[in-house]
């Protein structure tokens, strides 16, 4: 693959979102390496646009409940995160809602999705508080502690119902919410996700339909899948 043809990335980085996608949707090692080191042009800005005006009214909503839900706590949406280095890799996050609750010091972390329920969703709320760990531990201030992990799949359509609103939201509860996320297994899978990104060397590609069809990387990759073998028989047994 000739990586000369591809435009680097100012600064070497990955978001929890791509790495959720790595640990859950997209096993080509050779995709989370590119996406760390380099970008690709975006031709489809309205596309863009259109889903940050969903989410943009998604949020609004949320902070509505949660202002209802949690008088006492103070929300803090999208507040950028500083960059942390996990195994030699660059995280940078912005996560939708930090939520503080001010009796108990514990913390909330809200992440809005527009679209299907995924798996990955988890991943990246997940890898939102285990930053804010780290971030905490680095500076010297007490670990944070859990209160929830949720999701909220609003794609702003409707203006916030507080009689129906909860039924937009997933939320993992209590300290153990992050342990339910990461399994030893998925935990592992992490570090290799990391050692793989880390390397000097393009990894190899593991081109499957599912893996390349939504590859940032598609038209620059000579290994990419166009599409899978159509079997056709009318004997199964
Ligand atoms: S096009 Fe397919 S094989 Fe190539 S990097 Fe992307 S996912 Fe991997």
């Amino acid at each position: 693959m000739d990586l000369s043809i591809l435009k680097n990335k100012y600064k070497n980085c990955l978001g929890p979102s791509s790495i959720s996608v790595a640990l859950a949707e997209n096993n080509c090692q050779r995709n989370i390496w590119l996406q760390y080191r380099h970008k690709t042009d975006n031709n489809d800005s309205v596309f863009l646009e259109k889903y940050q005006l969903k989410h943009s009214a998604g949020l609004s909503n949320l902070i509505s409940y949660l202002s209802t839900k949690y008088p006492n706590s103070v929300i803090e949406p999208e507040q950028k995160l500083p960059i942390v280095k996990f195994r030699g890799v660059s995280i940078y996050g912005i996560p939708d809602i930090v939520l503080k609750d001010k009796n108990d010091n514990s913390i909330s972390v809200f992440d809005v999705k527009t679209g299907v329920r995924k798996t990955s969703h988890f991943f990246q709320a997940g890898f939102y508080f285990l930053m804010l760990k780290a971030i905490a531990i680095k500076r010297g201030l007490p670990e944070p502690k859990l209160k929830s992990i949720g999701l909220c799949y609003d794609d702003g359509s409707s203006t916030f119902d507080p009689e129906t609103y909860e039924n937009k939201i997933l939320e993992l509860k209590g300290q153990s919410a992050i342990n339910e996320i990461f399994l030893d297994p998925t935990k592992e899978r992490l570090k290799e996700i990391f050692d793989v990104v880390s390397q000097k060397n393009l990894p190899d590609a593991t081109p499957t339909s599912g893996n390349c069809k939504f590859c940032k990387f598609k038209d620059y990759c000579p290994e990419v899948c166009i599409d899978e073998e159509l079997i056709v028989t009318n004997s199964l047994f």
